[in-house]
């Protein structure tokens, strides 16, 4: 037995790669071309992530 995880712990808490904060839960990390970022980023038009397609983390 290796003892390692099947599943990915989640992101949240990891510091977002936008703006160098933690991500939360109440702003929790999305993916956006493989950067980790929060995802209020993403509805955000002067972040530069504005509509862009994410994958939540969890
Ligand atoms: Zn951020």
């Amino acid at each position: 037995m290796t003892g390692m995880p099947l599943i990915r712990k989640s992101e949240t808490g990891r510091p977002c790669q936008a703006c160098g904060h933690p991500t939360a839960a109440k702003d929790p990390a999305v993916f956006v071309d493989g950067a980790r970022i929060h995802e209020s980023h993403t509805g955000d038009p002067k972040s530069g992530f504005y509509r862009a397609s994410f994958k939540r983390s969890r």
